[in-house]
């Protein structure tokens, strides 16, 4: 059984209604009342500090039947505003979003540099602007998630390692926070794009993994409704799992790891020099698939094979509930999924269901953004739909 004192349990129904209340958009307190088992006086006198703290709001929802209009609550969107940083190699992304988790402001800023002081200085520029210009709130900008392209220490929020801007050990949360007053949570971006599936799209979903097919390879794992990090925060490095023994060398020391095969470069580099081109791009791709060209569905059903391999492997460590694929070259191939489904034979692999993601590029700031609102709210999980969301339209892949 367990137990607590007062102000404990006080915080735990405060999480339990916050996130009914999150989960629900409008709800009345008698509801609030069935759904969470929690006594009316109880409720009452938690939505009443809510009231006072602004983070919620009454309205009276307009209904058809005839009687009276029950007084609703909803999450007062506009109490503050979370930010959420994609910490993308020569690119970040910055995302600000109401405490509903919907998008008000989105810059995409290109970066010259691979100095971490140098981009450093221009995070922290970046946020004390946003804190400023967006003041007008009870609450102003709460909090900052940024998305790390790297390994990041779950105990002190350091960067371990970033492998395209080759930083090692970089104290990133106290830094950030030592110059911004400001709580900085640092996290993986595979993570944080897994939990944006579960917070966005996929919310029935308690065991799910997200394999986002780039540069590399990334990936994230829900297990039994919590982000699994292992040890240190670095688990899930998958794309460095071997699936060819003495294959082609890999940067991190092995031979024959699986995003040399699986990951967008890798395929676009063989296709350049089958078809003895340069700089071929996604849209080039989609571009020649309309022409039916056989050279490149045949290069794709390949690249498919790699993918099916890991996946195999995935599956069968972890039995996963949902899969869902971020790569935009499978979103151009048509019955991409269909060849991954068609390659997963094994009798022993069982999984539930292989999605594309339509998050896309956006899924780590979106994530970074949910994340941001969970801690600023102390609740344990949260769900939004996606037109709250209003997921900006994808920019044109390069
Ligand atoms: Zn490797």
């Amino acid at each position: 059984m367990v137990t607590g004192d007062s102000s404990y349990i006080k915080k735990i129904n405060r999480s339990l209604i916050l996130r009914k209340i999150i989960e629900h958009g409008f709800i009345s307190r008698a509801d609030l009342s069935k759904i969470t088992g929690l006594n009316k006086a109880t409720v009452s006198v938690q939505v009443a500090d809510l009231l006072h703290e602004e983070l919620i709001y009454e309205t009276q929802v307009e209904h058809h039947s005839i009687g009276r209009r029950p007084i609703m609550i909803s999450i007062n969107e506009d109490a503050g505003y979370v930010l959420g940083v994609d910490l993308d190699y020569k690119s970040i992304n910055y995302t600000i979003s109401n405490l509903k988790g919907k998008s008000v402001y989105e810059c995409n800023e290109k970066i010259e540099t691979e100095d971490y002081q140098s981009i450093m200085k221009t995070i922290i520029g970046k946020i004390k602007e946003y804190q400023l210009n967006f003041s007008d709130r009870p609450y102003g900008v709460v909090n900052a998630v940024i998305g790390i392209h790297g390994t990041v220490n779950k105990q002190d929020g350091s960067i371990r390692f970033n492998p395209r801007y080759k930083w090692v050990q970089k104290n990133i949360k106290e830094e950030l926070q030592k110059e911004l007053s400001l709580p900085i949570f640092v996290e993986n971006n595979a993570n944080l794009s897994a939990y944006a599936e579960k917070v966005y799209k996929h919310h029935h979903s308690n065991n799910l993994l997200t394999i986002i097919l780039t540069s590399g390879i990334g990936s994230g794992m829900i297990i039994d409704g919590d982000l699994q990090k292992g040890f240190h925060g670095y688990a899930g490095e998958m794309g460095h799992m071997i699936i060819f023994p003495n294959g082609d060398p890999c940067r991190c020391g092995n031979h024959g790891c699986w995003e040399l095969y699986a990951s967008e470069p890798s395929l676009l580099k063989k296709l350049e020099t089958e078809l003895q081109q340069t700089n071929l791009t996604i849209p080039d791709i989609e571009n020649l698939l309309k022409t039916d060209h056989i050279i490149v569905k045949s290069f794709i059903d390949r690249y498919l094979q790699y993918v099916s391999i890991g996946l195999n492997n995935i599956i069968n460590l972890y039995n996963p509930e949902t899969i869902v694929i971020n790569s935009r070259l499978l979103k151009i191939y048509p019955g991409a999924v269909e060849k991954l489904r068609g390659n997963l034979i094994s009798s022993v692999s069982e999984y539930g269901e292989i999605v594309l993601s339509d998050l896309g590029n956006h899924s780590c700031v979106l994530g970074a953004c949910a994340l941001g609102i969970q801690h600023f709210l102390d609740v344990d999980n949260i769900r939004i739909s996606l037109p709250e969301a209003q997921v900006l339209k994808e920019e044109s892949p390069v």
